[in-house]
């Protein structure tokens, strides 16, 4: 089965007789049939919400709820609980399968994986210059 994912990728760096090549070498976030199926959603355990990151994305400390019993209730109450980022309310993500992919396939979900990867270490050395105190 042929599941859609949002992919991140860029069209003129793919193979010239890849559907989705372009002339085009920005950098682009679509979604993208592959072969795969649709797992219970990892950020909010198949929920469709969870709790806004502005409120406890720093991590919230036991004693912060002790002293503040109204937060608490609030808090677990679902009070503060946004439509989930990661899919949008559907409780459930696409998850790839790369054993059935094609060529093509393995093609752009390598460099969506790059893409991720990059990300990943510009985010990490952004933390270490803010823990640096730059
Ligand atoms: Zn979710």
């Amino acid at each position: 089965m042929k599941i859609r994912i949002k992919i991140n990728f860029c069209p003129g760096e793919l193979s010239k007789d890849h559907p989705l090549f372009e002339e085009n070498f920005n950098c682009v976030e679509r979604f993208v049939a592959l072969p795969g199926e649709n797992v219970v959603c990892w950020r909010c355990n198949g929920a469709g919400a969870h709790v806004n990151p502005a409120i406890d994305g720093n991590g919230i400390s036991p004693e912060e709820f002790h002293e503040d019993p109204d937060f608490a209730e609030s808090y677990f109450g679902g009070v503060y609980d946004i439509t989930c980022e990661e899919c949008n309310g559907d409780r459930v993500v696409g998850q790839a399968n790369e054993k059935a992919f094609s060529q093509g396939d393995r093609e752009i979900y390598k460099q969506h994986l790059d893409y991720l990867e990059a990300d990943r270490q510009i985010r990490a050395e952004h933390a270490a210059e803010i823990r640096a105190g730059a």
